[in-house]
């Protein structure tokens, strides 16, 4: 509609958007292809920010649909997805779009805001609306599983967790710098994500980020008595949870905390459980 408002004045740079955007349409969505070396890439980024619409309205508001029968920690906690039960697991559907301002939006979808910290700047990436399912299992498991490259869970504001793995030929310290100011960004798909403590989740505290794909639930740095992890409840074990009562779960539940390893708060690293499965 804006576009219609103003034609007599952007005339020329919209008919040239069109010219730009033409070979785009018709190349599938990976349209800022792989590696995160970017120079010349940039440019791509920048004429697609021009003509992309699918991320637009997805900062300040969002569409929340929970099963009545899901367990209340999730019922009452994630929003910005539909979730439903399914046989033994819950089906967490998602876009993944954050639910705040960044600069990895489109510059066109008023969500977008510079808020790069200082020292960091964008990879080549745009934020895009993604469809990705994630089946958890309801009664996880103790099996153990290793986390991959990809979505290993889901915070309670839709967007996809990664493990503290970077992209392949990447480093994590090297990605880290390029994450918006709520630590997370784009992968060249446009599917925005979180390696490490999100901080419009959590920050420094023992807020609920969300769910493993394992079905065990991950809390931020402290327990809900502010105390350190392995303090006054037991040591985390090597994928960073343990098992004790927790009140926003009403039970002793195996969870995950954000860990402090090597100067990096991550969220995970392997599965407790054996984790479900994703589609993207
Ligand atoms: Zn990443
Ligand atoms: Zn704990």
């Amino acid at each position: 509609m804006k576009l219609k408002n103003q034609i007599t004045t952007i005339r020329i740079m919209a008919l040239l958007s069109v010219l730009f955007a033409l070979p785009f349409l018709f190349s599938g969505c990976d349209l800022v292809s792989s590696d995160d070396s970017d120079d010349d890439t940039t440019l791509l980024s920048l004429l697609l920010l021009t003509n992309s619409t699918s991320s637009s309205g997805g900062c300040n508001s969002c569409v929340t649909n929970n099963d009545s029968s899901l367990p209340a920690w999730i019922k009452d906690n994630f929003t910005c997805m539909t979730i439903t039960v399914s046989g033994g697991n819950y089906v967490f559907s998602t876009s993944d779009l954050p639910p705040y301002s960044s600069g990895y939006y489109s510059t066109s979808s008023g969500c977008y805001t510079n808020d790069f910290p200082s020292g960091n700047s964008a990879n080549p990436n745009v934020i895009s609306s993604q469809n990705i399912t994630l089946t958890i299992p309801a009664t996880p498991n103790t099996s153990g599983s290793t986390t991959t490259t990809g979505p290993m869970g889901v915070g309670v504001n839709g967007v996809v967790l990664f493990n503290e793995d970077a992209a392949p030929g990447d480093t994590l310290s090297a990605e880290l710098d390029t994450m918006d100011s709520a630590n997370g960004h784009p992968t060249d798909i446009g599917m925005y994500h979180y390696h490490t403590e999100p901080y419009k989740l959590t920050n420094n505290n023992s807020a609920l980020v969300g769910i493993a794909l394992d079905g065990y639930p991950i809390f931020g740095r402290l327990e809900t008595d502010s105390s350190t992890p392995g303090t006054s409840t037991p040591a985390l074990d090597a994928n960073g949870g343990h098992t004790h009562v927790h009140s926003t779960i009403g039970s002793s539940i195996y969870h995950y905390h954000v860990e402090n390893t090597s100067n990096n708060l991550i969220l995970l690293e392997d599965f407790h459980g054996s984790k479900g499965s994703t589609t993207f």
